[in-house]
């Protein structure tokens, strides 16, 4: 089932010139999570919305994260409870609207001896947990999907599972659910769509090069298509800047003297070709001690992850970042560093720089930290700031979401704000309840039945990707006529998922497809012959030249091992 029909291009130069000639209620700036809600809430809700990104659709810091739904029990430590009971809404409502692309992640908790890091106190903080999160399985009605309770390991099951651990006092763990996203970009993707399906007009690769302001009022952007290279302006009554940690810089080069200034950290996780176990994530401490958790169980966690059946996600090193956000690059010497940190806390893994396979990093809103502060203090909420009131420019927010997780309640308040400035009134958000693209299934298992059924020929990995991947819509890239020799060299990719992500998916780049519709390389580089056969289908569909298709294997090449924002990119990624 393809909503898209006609090449890539021609859809693409309707969507342009309807950005061009239409006049809209609201313009986002933007395609990462938080941009993609902000489009689909405001459209939902009756508006007319039009979407510019300046790379692919999830391609910013959305791209890069540690891929975990928080479900809030790290806000116990602070007493945080509005925001606990928020981050458990928020992960119920990802895991209820992208039941395809969402799972739960188990987290075993080391504990030890007998005072605060204790097998007791993790028990009473964990029926704690479940007093305060008793409804958060609510309108879940696949069973894979909701959130069991916690529970405790012995210590022997804690070490046949992971047998590295230091033993020092070790008791055994506590369990806890968090949810994982199994592929950030396609969630991001997913949404833009159920944008697109809601009457939102979106484009990928166009820049938004200055807000236009008339008579101390923003009343759209100038936007470049970074493929064609022509400019145009997109006129809309409210602009919502959601362009993440570029939002501010945006508006410096718009010249907007803005008041706001919101410090940045610079996130990094790894990830390493080695599964630790192949369900449960393990918490290790670091050195570093959390200045804002009132209840402190010891110092700062690493997380580890299990990520793909054959790697492990290690995250999350943070440290002030003052530099401008499209020169982010994580520098070896950080990686070292990062490395030597995570072999501190779990000695047993051995890790050297040369395992680290992919590098992910992005900017976040921090807390206010001291110059060369080691025990950082990270940042809250998210950052929303309406510029009639702080800045007194009419027409204009901004939002910066301060996890994953929260995107879709921060897309939900700049809507909240940018319909009251068109319509003088807020209607309800459904963002929490209706399905993104893809998610309107019973279950996961239902879906990968249809699949089996439909093409007994795929493998088992097969059917439980493109079920995950496209869930309702598996259609699109399965015929009835589907062949299991139908596969990109060296994987076990469908030629048809490559085509789709081509001409339905607005992929337009081959880092599009490699990174992000594909996931070919979230674990690790794929081999230079799926590089290469990507690069040769890619070409042929799209017709580019010889020069187009080298030049495209080495952006995707350079993104390795950091997968970082793809900021630094030259700006044009038309064909010389
Ligand atoms: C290493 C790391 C680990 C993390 N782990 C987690 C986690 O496990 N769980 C969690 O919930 N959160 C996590 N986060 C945080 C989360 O990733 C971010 O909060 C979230 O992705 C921010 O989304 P955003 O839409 O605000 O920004 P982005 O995703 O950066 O989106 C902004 C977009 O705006 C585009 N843009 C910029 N300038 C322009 C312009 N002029 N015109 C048009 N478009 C423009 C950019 O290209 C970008 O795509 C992590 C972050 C990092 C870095």
């Amino acid at each position: 089932m393809t909503r898209e029909t006609g090449s890539a291009q021609t859809s693409r130069a309707t969507r342009l010139a309807s950005l061009a000639n239409e006049t809209f209620d609201v313009l986002v700036l933007g395609g990462g999570i938080g941009a993609a809600c902000a489009a689909w809430d405001a459209s939902l809700r009756g508006l007319k919305v039009a979407l510019v990104e300046r790379l692919d659709f999830g391609a910013g810091t959305s791209a890069h994260s540690f891929k975990v739904l928080h479900g809030g029990i790290r806000y116990l430590q602070h007493l945080d409870l509005p925001r606990l009971r928020e981050s458990c809404h928020e992960r119920g409502s990802f895991l209820r609207i992208a039941p395809h692309l969402m799972q739960q992640l188990p987290v075993a908790v080391p504990t030890f001896g007998y005072g605060i890091q204790s097998r007791w106190v993790l028990a009473s903080a964990f029926a704690v947990l479940e007093l305060l999160t008793f409804d958060r399985n609510r309108g879940l009605s696949d069973r894979a999907r909701t959130i069991p309770a916690p529970y405790l390991l012995s210590r022997s099951e804690l070490l046949q599972r992971f047998p590295g651990l230091p033993r020092e006092g070790l008791t055994g763990a506590g369990v806890f659910y968090d949810g994982q996203i199994r592929n950030p970009p396609r969630a991001v993707l997913a949404i833009v769509q159920a944008a697109m399906d809601a009457g939102a007009v979106a484009a990928n690769y166009c820049e938004a090069d200055r807000l236009i302001v008339r008579n101390g009022a923003v009343c759209g952007a100038e936007v470049r298509d970074v493929l064609g290279n022509e400019r145009f302006a997109v006129r809309a009554a409210v602009t919502v800047n959601a362009a993440g940690p570029y939002a501010l810089d945006f508006l410096r080069r718009s010249e907007q003297s803005v008041r706001a200034n919101v410090p940045f950290s610079r996130d990094m996780a790894i990830v390493i070709p080695r599964q630790l176990d192949p369900e449960l994530a393990v918490a290790v401490q670091t050195r570093y001690a959390d200045p804002d958790a009132v209840l402190s169980r010891g110092n700062r966690h690493l997380f580890m992850a299990p990520w793909r059946n054959r790697y492990t996600l290690i995250g999350v090193n943070s440290r002030v970042y003052t530099g401008s956000p499209y020169e982010l690059k994580v520098t070896e010497p950080e990686v070292a560093e990062f490395v030597a940190e995570i072999n501190e806390a779990y000695p047993g893994l051995q890790l050297k720089l040369e395992d680290v396979a992919a590098v992910n990093a992005g900017l976040l809103p921090f807390g206010e930290n001291a110059q060369g502060a080691k025990d950082l203090s990270f940042g809250k909420r998210s950052v929303v700031i309406d510029h009639a009131q702080s800045d007194g420019l009419q027409g204009l927010v901004t939002g910066m979401s301060i996890r994953w997780t929260m995107g879709r309640l921060l897309g939900r308040h700049v809507t909240d704000l940018a319909e009251g400035k068109v319509r003088g009134g807020v209607s309800a958000s459904r963002t929490d309840r209706t399905p993104v693209r893809g998610g309107d299934i019973v279950s996961l298992a239902a879906v990968e039945k249809d699949l089996r059924a439909a093409a007994p020929q795929l493998s088992t990995t097969q059917v439980s990707r493109i079920a995950s991947n496209y869930g309702a819509d598996w259609n699109a890239v399965v015929g009835p006529q589907q062949s299991e020799r139908q596969v990109i060299v060296g994987s076990d990719y469908l030629i048809s998922e490559l085509q789709h992500a081509v001409h339905h998916e607005y992929a337009a780049t081959l880092t599009d497809v490699v990174l992000r519709r594909l996931d070919l390389g979230s674990g690790e580089r794929p081999s230079e012959a799926t590089l290469a056969a990507c690069a040769d289908l890619v070409a042929s569909e799209l017709g580019w030249s010889a020069t187009r298709r080298a030049s495209e294997l080495q952006r995707v090449r350079a993104s390795y091992p950091f997968a970082g924002p793809e900021s630094q990119y030259p700006v044009s990624v038309a064909d010389p």
